[in-house]
């Protein structure tokens, strides 16, 4: 029997615990740990997995140690959590928040005995989790704490002027009260809003003012652009940094790297939705690719293909890397990656707008690439293991451009909070209720859900060729 665990850390999700980990894994642990027994022999627990897994996305907060009779779903298990918390007699870890629901004593003394900016109260039944869920989902954050208030505490309800259950107001040290604006009145909106309010940062991360970005000398003249929009600067700047920065490291390219760059820039010249220039270039490189029938070529020949017979005046990729929609709050952070990501997402958008044959095309055209060439190998070992689990099945063009978008969003989850995020770009799962409020929903148990068909709508649209600003272009 082996033991999977759900942890707090930001960076991992889930670990199996082995005889070798066990006792160093759960025993002194700082955080609240629940530990699901398994063996890979039962049917069962193979099939319980995939909801284990996601619990772990789902709550990245506080677990307890238990393990036996609990639901199946993750709704479920997530209000079996909180009760197991509330019921949980002995001393609490460190991390675990109060979950107990708010006084008007308590209100009122708020921040002579907190040390936040801003407290989030979220009015509701007794029977309700909303509030005890947004506490959990913001308890990686700083300036902020989350407080449930029952309906029943009526004087409280009066005075905030609350009238729907559930509802969420902000209130301040200087006695502000204002209500939390969302789409719908449920857990993930409350936790989207908060989390993205001025001066509320994940724990352990700098507060950056774009007005210190424009202003740090040590950075590259900042250029301001438009966070809801793609731009072609990023997407030839990802050009340059894979043909002539990353692909260098490569002095010959044989067998299978052979076989997946000729897939790579095949896919590239066939639907980059770039300038006629650039667009002319990617094709001669193509036709030069196609026409090797050798097992190996020499990257130095690639580059003289790149450089020099397609220096034309027709035909041209600029050198050099501009980011736009990239740019990052520092230097390491963002750009390649970021615009790696919007210009696959861009081409499965193209392919589904070009009505082509083959929907796996352009995706195993990413994998190829990303396996063999993508500098960040543990990058690549990741997406691998997605890819591995779940592209085969991909079957239409509209599901090409939905895998990307969700496999895209697992990855955001992972790295949330982690030490790559930067700041001033924290990872969300991405759109936006903002962005696009039709791409989200509500079941009827409150559960938040994606509108798949809108989601695609808005994909198609916000990485179509015709939307892409082409700004800042060398
Ligand atoms: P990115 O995640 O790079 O996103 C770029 C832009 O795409 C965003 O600004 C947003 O406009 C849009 N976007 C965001 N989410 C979505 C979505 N779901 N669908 C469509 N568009 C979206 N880093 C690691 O540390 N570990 C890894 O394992 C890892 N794996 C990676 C695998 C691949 C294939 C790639 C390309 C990158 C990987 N990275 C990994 C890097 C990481 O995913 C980010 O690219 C990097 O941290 C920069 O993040 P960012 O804030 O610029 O946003």
């Amino acid at each position: 029997v082996a033991a999977v665990w759900v942890q707090i850390p930001h960076t991992v999700s889930i670990i199996i615990l082995s005889p070798e980990n066990v006792d160093s894994g759960l025993f002194n642990s700082t955080a609240a740990l629940l530990v699901e027994f398994y063996a890979t022999w039962c049917g069962h627990c193979v099939a319980f997995s995939p909801t284990w897994k996601s619990l772990a996305r789902d709550i990245k907060a506080c677990f307890l140690n238990v393990h036996i009779g609990f639901p199946r779903d993750v709704r479920g298990l997530r209000h079996y959590i909180i009760d197991k918390l509330e019921m949980h007699n002995e001393a609490w870890p460190p991390a675990c928040p109060p979950l107990e629901t708010a006084s008007e004593a308590e209100i009122d003394n708020f921040f002579q005995t907190n040390n936040v900016k801003l407290l989030a109260l979220v009015f509701e039944s007794k029977d309700s989790y909303v509030g005890r869920e947004v506490t959990l989902d913001l308890l990686q954050y700083e300036n902020i704490a989350v407080r449930r208030v029952l309906d029943t505490e009526t004087s409280l309800v009066s005075r905030f002027g609350v009238t729907d259950f559930p509802s969420c107001y902000l209130y301040n040290s200087s006695r502000h009260i204002s209500r939390l604006k969302v789409l719908n009145e449920a857990r993930t909106f409350y936790s989207y809003a908060l989390q993205r309010l001025p001066g509320v940062v994940r724990t352990g991360k700098p507060q950056i003012a774009i007005t210190d970005l424009i202003k740090n000398s040590t950075l590259q003249e900042w250029r301001s652009f438009n966070k809801t929009r793609v731009y072609m600067s990023d997407l030839e700047s990802a050009l340059h940094y894979s043909l002539r920065v990353e692909l260098s490291g490569h002095i010959s390219i044989s067998g299978n790297d052979l076989t997946a760059l000729k897939k790579y820039i095949n896919v590239l010249a066939k639907y980059f939705p770039g300038r006629p220039s650039v667009k002319s270039a990617l094709k001669t490189v193509d036709s030069w690719l196609q026409q090797q029938k050798g097992t190996e070529i020499k990257y130095s020949d690639f580059r003289d293909v790149l450089d020099n017979t397609v220096q034309t005046s027709d035909a041209v990729l600029p050198e050099g890397v501009q980011w736009v929609g990239c740019q990052g709050s520092e230097s390491h952070y963002r750009g390649y990656p970021c615009a790696f990501w919007t210009l696959f997402h861009v081409l499965t958008v193209q392919a589904k707008e070009m009505g082509i044959p083959d929907p796996q095309e352009v995706l195993q055209a990413m994998r190829g690439y990303v396996s063999r060439f993508f500098g960040c190998r543990p990058c690549a070992t990741h997406f691998e293991s997605m890819a591995q689990e779940s592209m085969d099945h991909v079957t239409s063009l509209s599901a090409t451009v939905l895998w990307l978008w969700s496999r895209h969003n697992r990855v955001n989850n992972r790295l949330a909070g982690d030490l790559s995020e930067d700041p001033y770009f924290p990872k969300i799962q991405w759109p936006s209720p903002e962005l696009c409020p039709s791409c989200h929903g509500l079941k009827k148990t409150g559960e938040h859900h994606w509108n798949q068909e809108e989601v695609l709508t808005f994909l198609r649209n916000y990485f179509s060729s015709a939307h892409i600003l082409m700004d800042y272009l060398q």
